[in-house]
């Protein structure tokens, strides 16, 4: 490993470009019924990096946030999604102190390629909530709640 990779990353119709800086804090799954939701698939499958880790390249004016205030934890999670084509991108938490600078990255925007050296999850969160018929990752940390943005918790 290099010291600062780069990872690039695009939405679906490419409006929306970024590129991150350098490892994750964290790479997991939530399996929380929010990012069940907002991604309409099973589970949500983050990078946890710093705020300034992230650069975006093109496309900030067609970024649209959601405000998800119906959470668990009470705390407001911002959701930005690209408003022409959908993806989902960045997460993040900015009222909460705890997590101010902190940005969750959907890994299905990052070009990775498919070896597990690119990209495997190093923490499960929400398992209570996890779907019977998913087997659970080899080598995950797993935490039946659990702050997907409390990455400190995790050891
Ligand atoms: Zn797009
Ligand atoms: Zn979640």
């Amino acid at each position: 490993m290099s010291t600062a990779s780069v990872i690039k990353g695009s939405c679906l119709c490419q409006r929306v470009q970024y590129e991150v800086t350098g490892p994750p804090k964290m790479r997991l799954l939530c399996h929380c019924d929010n990012c069940r939701k907002v991604t309409g698939s099973t589970f949500m499958a983050n990078a946890l990096y710093r705020k300034d880790q992230l650069r975006i390249i093109s496309g900030e004016d067609v970024l649209k946030v959601y405000e998800d205030s119906n959470t668990e934890s009470g705390n407001t999670t911002s959701r930005k999604f690209c408003s022409n084509c959908s993806s989902p991108l960045f997460t993040s938490r900015d009222s909460d102190p705890s997590a101010a600078e902190v940005v969750a990255i959907t890994s299905g925007t990052m070009d990775l390629g498919p070896s597990r050296e690119n990209w495997a999850p190093q923490a499960e969160v929400y398992c209570k909530n996890r779907r019977e018929w998913i087997v659970p990752v080899e080598g995950t940390v797993r935490s039946e709640v659990m702050e997907a943005f409390a990455p400190s918790k995790v050891e």
